[in-house]
Formats: C-alpha cells, sequence, structure tokens
C-alpha cells in the first residue's frame, strides 16, 4: 500500500509529482513493464492533449492506423496488429448473443455529493429493485472521496473495474504516468474491497498499443464499447429522452455488445435510472429482447484477478491511514484517507455534461474543486 495517495482533484491533472511516481507501487510496476514489454512498443510518441475533454491529437494518421489508435478509427482499431500475451484485443462485445454488458463509467458519487440529487447510490437502489448487477468503471479521484459507496457497491456484488486516477487520456501520458494511474486507482480499490480487478477502461477510449501493452503487462483486460454503442449521455447536450431512445433502439435481437453509459453527476445518474426503469418496463410487458449482465460475466470471467504468494499485497489497513500529496503545497502530515475525505461537505455539482467534438467517452464534469476546497479547508482546520 502507498503512504501517499494523488490529489484526488481531477482538475489538477495527470499523477506527476515525483514523491508519487517514485514510490514502490510505481517503480515496481513499471520494472514488471519494462521487462514484458517490447521496447519499440514503449517508445510510441504521445499524443498531444489538445482540450479538457480528453480530445488528443496522435503524433500522425500512419502512426494511428499502425498503432491501432481506437479513437480515429472508424470503425474503431480494437486488435492489434500483432497480438501478444500482453498485447490483447480489446473486449468490446459480449460472447452470447443479445446481451447487453451493463455499464458505468466514472463513479462513485454519493447523494450527499450530488446536493442531495440522484448519484451513483441513487443507481444502485435502482439496480437492486431490479436484482440486477452491473460493472462500475471507477475513478481513483471518484473512489477518493466516496470509499463506502464503493464497498457497497461490491458488496451488493457488482463488478468494480479501474479507469485510470485523474481520467486524463493515457496516449498522452508517458509509461510511467500511465502505470502510475493503473496502480493507484488499483491501491485504492484494492484497500477498499480486497480484490485486484481484471479489467481497465481507458478514459474516452483513447488508447493504443502502448497503453494496452503497459495496462496488459499489469495484469489488465482492456475493455471499450462496441462501435455505435455510446450511450451518448456525455456527448454534445444530451436530453433524458435521447439516451432512453438510444436503448429503446438497441432492444432488439443483437451479437452481444458493452455499452458506453456514465454514474457521476446528476444527470448522468438520473438517466441511467431511467434507463433501468425503462428496461424494467419492457421485462413487465414481454418486449424486453436483451439480457443485461455485468462486464465480467458476459465474458465468462471474475471480474478479479486473485492475487497470490509473493504478489499479494498486506491487507487493507482499517481504517486506513494516508498522507494527502498536495501539488503546490506542503503535505499535512495529518492522517487522512478516504474515510475522512468522504466526510468532506457537500460539494454543487455541475449540471452540465462535457460536450466537444472529439469521439465518445467524453467526460461529465463535476464540481470536485468545490469538493478538494472544502477537504484541504478541513484537513488544514
Ligand atoms: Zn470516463
Amino acid at each position: 500500500m502507498p503512504t501517499s495517495w494523488p490529489d484526488p482533484d481531477e482538475q489538477k491533472g495527470v499523477i506527476n509529482l515525483p514523491a508519487l511516481l517514485g514510490a514502490p507501487l510505481v517503480t515496481n510496476a513499471l520494472a514488471l513493464v519494462t521487462k514484458t514489454v517490447s521496447p519499440a512498443i514503449l517508445a510510441y510518441p504521445l499524443s498531444l492533449r489538445v482540450d479538457t475533454n480528453g480530445k488528443t491529437q496522435y503524433s500522425s494518421d500512419a502512426a494511428a492506423v499502425t498503432n491501432c489508435y481506437w479513437p480515429s478509427g472508424n470503425p474503431h482499431c480494437t486488435t492489434p496488429a500483432q497480438v501478444l500475451p500482453y498485447l490483447q484485443p480489446d473486449v468490446a462485445s459480449c460472447i452470447q448473443p443479445n446481451v447487453l454488458g451493463l455499464n458505468y463509467d466514472d463513479g462513485p458519487s454519493s447523494t450527499v455529493q450530488n446536493g442531495g440529487n440522484a448519484s451513483t447510490q441513487d443507481l444502485a437502489v435502482q439496480l437492486a429493485t431490479m436484482n440486477q448487477n452491473a460493472t462500475f468503471f471507477v475513478t481513483g479521484a471518484s473512489t477518493y472521496y466516496n470509499p463506502q459507496v464503493l464497498k457497497d457497491l461490491y458488496t451488493a456484488g457488482h463488478e468494480i473495474s479501474v479507469h485510470s486516477w485523474s481520467h486524463a487520456p493515457m496516449t498522452s501520458l508517458t509509461n510511467q504516468e500511465i502505470v502510475a494511474e493503473i496502480k493507484y486507482t488499483e491501491a485504492l480499490i484494492y484497500s477498499i474491497i480486497g480484490r485486484k480487478p481484471r479489467y481497465f477502461r481507458a478514459p474516452y477510449g483513447d488508447v493504443d498499443d502502448r497503453v494496452r501493452a503497459i495496462a496488459g503487462a499489469l495484469g489488465y483486460e482492456n475493455v471499450l464499447w462496441g462501435q455505435d454503442k455510446d450511450s451518448g449521455d456525455s456527448e454534445g447536450a444530451p436530453t433524458e429522452a435521447a439516451v432512453v431512445a438510444q436503448f429503446t433502439s438497441w432492444n432488439k435481437p443483437q451479437p452481444g455488445f458493452i455499452d458506453l453509459e456514465h454514474s457521476l453527476d446528476v444527470n448522468s445518474n438520473t438517466w441511467a435510472i431511467a434507463v433501468l426503469k425503462y428496461f424494467q418496463a419492457q421485462k413487465a410487458a414481454g418486449t424486453m429482447a436483451l439480457t443485461l449482465m455485468p462486464v465480467g460475466q458476459c465474458q465468462g470471467k471474475s471480474a478479479y484477478v486473485d492475487l497470490t504468494g509473493a504478489a499479494l499485497p498486506n491487507p487493507p489497513p482499517q481504517p486506513m491511514t494516508v498522507t494527502r500529496v498536495v501539488p503546490g503545497a506542503t503535505a499535512t502530515g495529518k492522517p487522512s484517507g478516504p474515510g475522512a475525505a468522504s466526510a468532506a461537505p457537500a460539494a454543487t455539482p455541475a449540471a452540465a455534461a462535457a460536450s466537444g467534438p472529439s469521439n465518445s467517452g467524453a467526460r461529465v464534469q463535476t464540481g470536485a474543486g468545490a469538493v478538494v476546497a472544502a477537504l484541504a479547508a478541513a484537513l488544514l482546520a
């Protein structure tokens, strides 16, 4: 377990403090990656991050094709030219026909955090009403604020998977930063539920073979979503009617698929609940063409990799005691951690979803800065 955690304010950007990148959690994992992955792949040029919505500019159109850069392909490139043990095709479909691999990105959020309005907790209530499980691709940042929500999701039988710490586009990060994004999130999840996830989804679907290989060397399978299977809940100016209509159009016999949907701010959770109520009504009417299940289940695999022997980290400390490192400020040295963080005063989430011309997966924005400000005040108090 790390002794320090990255700042949970995503606005602070990627994990780049030397104290965090130099921790054994990262250096040991990077050594494994370097030992496993071809140097040529690790030397692929970084993309350029061109806006705060995750849009990136790849080094060249030719390299995008050669390196199987997912966002620019039409159809998306999901299979590396050379498949290796650590470089596998993306997971974007379900094995059985007429199955929807139900999943939600970017959470968990709490109802307190969302100003008393819809949150991941409310979505979980609706799922429970339907006796339905799903996969949650969580960020370290969101989890840091809501460890109990994560634990409750896991206890309820939902699958917990990794979605990076700071929600940065992975191809714009160095190898070391990609490792840090995955490992800190993995460590935080492990500290709360005691399991190491099997699945990783890169924010914005921003992967090339370098990102796939690094995640693969760390034991992850890379999950994306099917061609044209973005619910649209984070694109442009979505509405509940439009999101439900998207799922309505998918409710027909077809090959099994994995979709893209979110569970972070009030809008995304409200719409996700509306979609579930639509499916609930279809079931009641006998017109449900799809079977909903979590991603791991739709792959016929456990969503977790059991750690054994020397690879087994220390058991989760109860309660966790960590020192929070804030860029540009001296760490307080005071005990902190997810438990303390979740007790921070509620933030006011921005209702608007992110928009932009970039490919699907644009981020639903929240008022994370407000939470951090309150958290910092509480820590310094
Ligand atoms: Zn996301």
